[in-house]
């Protein structure tokens, strides 16, 4: 029987196989719109029937490789959120986007272990890791999944756990969607129903004195206290406000979820002490409000290409060489995020997973778009930081170029990588899921 699904020339086909980042093109044979785990299912037995590659697109967030002459499923309409707030957990669908987690789980005073933006899906960020805003807090997202329902390349809905099919368990959790579709994950919840967050914006004449101020005080700070800086020129372009409009600023991130805010002030007020801002949004929310902190443009479809190294502890040198290539100075056609870890990050979850990155203090991620002497000059900055990475990098901030089984190897540790490598001979072993960031 053949694939039921939207083929090239068919009505919605141009929509359904573009996501939010254009940086690839995808041209599948089909396009499925699953709506139960069933169809999930189905899909990937008709797939493989007809020797086609399966990819999955929720929100097109993170896109790898081109989805072309594969089945392509799109998860959205799985979209349902059911929190338990007894146990604190919430069980979450394939293509819910953090926005219905984080609205649910706020009625009961609970939050998930989103990351920066609620127009990620819960799922595919969760299968990378996922790094938010209680992430030293609390750990990777991947830390607290209680079970995975799992389609794999034998057509067949697996419940996974720590219990069952443990090893494809360890491997769902960092290892992204190489070992099939998950349909469903139970997710832990936990007990925040405030922050004391926004951002603290210094232009070009502070820029590179916050830069030093934040990367000093991050490596100090409590684990309740979750931050990053951006570092970004804004067009000369009158859609931006005047005050922003063409200048370089120093996005300073913060998040802190102890129930007090009066400490979170404290810590604050040492990054505020750096001068005037442009714009200073710290103060305190619900919860629920957690996006308008880095308040990322999701709306409009971009290219956008993603690279990024892990970082060890930062020196003053280490600042002065980001300060050079990405700072008000630089002249940078890209945008750069120091983002700190540490804390919770650093230690072992109670279910093992195959996440990296434990040894990290701090993500640099930059972005260009594709222009090819713009994906050059980031290049560059994250060379420069070479004598103080760890040699990681982290999936969910790893772009199209990426791609690669070479740079496999940065993702994750030699010993991991070889036992995912034999899970993947296990589960898939003809390549069905090679629509992803590859082992
Ligand atoms: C604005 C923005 C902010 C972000 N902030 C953060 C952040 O704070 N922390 C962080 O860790 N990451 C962050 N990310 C990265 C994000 O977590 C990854 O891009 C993630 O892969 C997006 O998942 P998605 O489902 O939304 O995207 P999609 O492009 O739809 O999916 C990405 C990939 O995930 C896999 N996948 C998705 N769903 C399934 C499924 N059901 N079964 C199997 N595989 C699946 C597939 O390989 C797919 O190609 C951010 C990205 C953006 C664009």
């Amino acid at each position: 029987m053949a694939i039921e699904g939207v083929r090239p020339g068919m009505g919605r086909y141009e929509e359904l196989r573009a996501g939010f980042n254009l940086a690839v093109t995808h041209r599948p044979a089909a396009i499925v719109e699953a709506g139960s785990a069933d169809d999930v299912a189905g899909a990937v037995a008709a797939a493989v029937r007809e020797s086609r590659p399966v990819g999955v697109m929720n929100t097109g967030h993170g896109p790898s490789l081109p989805a072309d002459d594969a089945v392509l499923i799109r998860t959205g309409r799985l979209s349902r959120v059911d929190v338990d707030p007894i146990r604190r957990t919430a069980r979450v669908e394939a293509g819910v986007r953090w926005r219905a987690v984080i609205a649910a789980a706020a009625r009961h005073g609970l939050a998930p272990l989103n990351g920066t933006s609620p127009d990620v899906g819960a799922v595919g960020y969760t299968l990378g890791g996922g790094v938010g805003l209680l992430a030293r807090r609390y750990g990777f997202a991947a830390d607290h999944v209680r079970w995975m329902d799992v389609v794999n390349a034998d057509g067949r809905l697996r419940r996974v756990d720590a219990g069952h099919d443990a090893d494809l368990f360890w491997a769902l959790r960092g290892a992204g969607g190489n070992f099939g579709v998950v349909t469903a994950m139970e997710i832990d919840l936990f007990p925040v129903a405030t922050l004391y967050g926004g951002e603290l914006c210094f232009g070009p004449e502070a820029g590179e004195d916050a830069l030093h101020a934040y990367v000093a005080w991050a490596q100090t700070v409590p684990e309740t206290m979750a931050s990053s800086v951006l570092l970004l020129r804004y067009p000369d372009d009158p859609a931006v406000p005047p005050r922003l409009r063409g200048r370089h600023v120093t996005h300073v991130r913060l998040a802190y979820s102890d129930a007090d805010p009066a400490a979170g002030e404290e810590l604050a007020g040492r990054l505020r002490a750096v001068g005037p801002r442009l714009v200073d949004t710290v103060r305190p929310m619900p919860y629920a409000d957690v996006g308008t902190i880095h308040h990322e443009p999701t709306a409009t479809p971009v290219a956008a290409f993603d690279r990024n190294v892990l970082l060890g502890e930062l020196d003053d040198d280490a600042v002065d060489v980001l300060a050079k290539l990405a700072g008000p100075d630089s002249g940078a056609p890209f945008l750069a995020e120091l983002r700190a870890w540490g804390g919770a990050l650093s230690r072992p979850p109670a279910v093992p997973n195959a996440v990296a990155g434990r040894d990290a203090a701090f993500s640099l991620l930059a972005i260009a778009g594709p222009d090819a002497a713009h994906r050059v000059a980031r290049d560059q900055v994250l060379d420069a930081m070479a004598p103080w990475s760890t040699g990681g990098s982290y999936p969910n901030f790893s772009g199209v170029e990426d791609a690669t089984a070479e740079s496999a190897g940065r993702r994750f540790g030699p010993d991991d990588l070889a036992r995912l490598r034999r899970l993947k001979d296990r589960y898939d072993p003809d390549g069905t899921f090679r629509v992803t960031f590859p082992l």
